[in-house]
């Protein structure tokens, strides 16, 4: 499977987002686009990055009522996106309706294709104890994010966001070919903001990621092209 680093572009609004992509003249990144510049721009934003030729995940993270989902998806789908997401918790009737809503959109506009769609499983936010004590699912959180895992191959899903720690386990229920997509990237001895389980490129990729997400160690160094083809390269990608 291709290995790829997928850039957060965790900007607040279309200005400084243009200004950063400026700086990649040969390489056209794979971009994820977060609540933050969906909710700022709207979906234009989506479809001037993807002019200038880069790949998107869209990461809006859809968790409702099954027919709700399918239909936002039969929208977003529309958008022409690389990859998206919905949460896991919204169960694998939700997913399913997700994924039919995504073919339908997808397939009445002639250019369109279909995107990887992925499940989120546990927030990396969420720790054992809350997710024990407060939202009151029980059992080890490495079981849980496992069996969300499973619940999104059910469901006909391409694979999941986690955390790169629980890649192999979620490889090994759910096989080689069930993508994972992991952010929590950091370079080794670089600052760690406010990631805590954290993991380098290489370590990453050693960890059976097939996509890594990396924001601030790119958007925020000083050559962040440096840093793209940095962690490119560390993690075993093409350019
Ligand atoms: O700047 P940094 O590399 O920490 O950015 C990571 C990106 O991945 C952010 O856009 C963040 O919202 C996203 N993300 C995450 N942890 C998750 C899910 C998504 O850090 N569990």
């Amino acid at each position: 499977m291709a290995k790829e680093v997928i850039i957060a572009l965790d900007f607040p609004g279309k200005d400084e987002t243009m200004e950063f992509l400026d700086k990649f003249q040969d390489e056209k990144p794979f971009v994820k686009i977060g609540m933050e510049l969906f909710y700022a721009e709207g979906p234009d934003i989506v479809r001037e990055i993807k002019k200038r030729g880069h790949k998107i995940f869209l990461d809006l993270k859809l968790h409702d009522i099954p027919n709700t989902v399918k239909s936002a998806m039969s929208v977003l789908a529309k958008l022409d996106v690389d990859m998206t997401n919905v949460h896991a918790a919204g169960t694998v009737m939700m997913m399913e309706w997700a994924k039919e809503g995504l073919k339908a959109g997808a397939g009445s506009d002639k250019n369109g294709s279909e995107a990887l769609l992925i499940g989120v499983t546990q927030l990396t936010s969420t720790d054992q104890k809350r997710m024990n004590e407060e939202i009151l699912i029980q059992g080890d959180i490495n079981d849980v994010v496992v069996n969300y895992a499973e619940n999104v191959k059910k469901a006909g899903l391409d694979g999941v966001v986690c955390s790169p720690l629980e890649a192999a386990a979620i490889k090994k229920a759910c096989g080689e070919d069930f993508i994972t997509v992991t952010p929590g990237v950091r370079f080794g001895g670089a600052m760690i903001c406010d990631q805590s389980r954290i993991t380098t490129p290489a370590q990453a990729a050693q960890m059976g990621s097939d996509y890594i997400v990396m924001g601030r160690p790119i958007t925020q160094a000083q050559d962040p092209v440096a840093a793209y083809e940095r962690a490119m390269k560390e993690f075993g990608g093409k350019i």
